[in-house]
């Protein structure tokens, strides 16, 4: 099927998308954190690659990575309108989230990134504990 939008339109909703998704699931982070007495972060510093989660102490930064946007093994689906531009849209942002993870890791970063699907219910049990392993010393 055709999509109903021009391609500039599409673009600008899906950004709208992405935005509030990811917001939602960086916040299912931080009630994890909280509720497992989880200390010491701070969100949105100014850092390369503005990670989601900053631990500053311990060197280590989290980001929460969406399913769709960052390609999840598990469930990314490729789109089936404008089929090249998703394509390339998508390696583009898999692309991008390596080059941050290895120039925060080359400035001394550790880097942490949590799948969206990391963050249900059933799984959230290994991700705190996920976290807790890079937190010790
Ligand atoms: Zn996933």
């Amino acid at each position: 099927m055709a999509d109903i939008y021009p391609k500039a339109k599409r673009s600008q909703i899906m950004s709208r998308v992405r935005a509030q998704g990811n917001l939602k699931t960086e916040l299912a982070l931080v009630k994890l954190l909280r509720q497992h007495h989880i200390t010491g972060w701070r969100r949105h510093l100014k850092l390369f690659g503005n990670p989601d989660f900053v631990f500053r102490e311990h060197r280590l930064t989290i980001f929460v990575d969406g399913c769709f946007w960052h390609g999840c093994p598990k469930h990314s689906s490729q789109p089936t309108t404008n089929r090249a531009f998703w394509k390339k849209k998508l390696q583009m942002n898999k692309d991008r989230d390596r080059f941050v993870t290895r120039t925060l890791r080359q400035g001394g970063w550790r880097v942490l990134r949590i799948w969206q699907h990391e963050l249900s219910k059933r799984a959230e049990a290994r991700c705190v504990e996920r976290v807790r392993k890079y937190l010790r010393p």
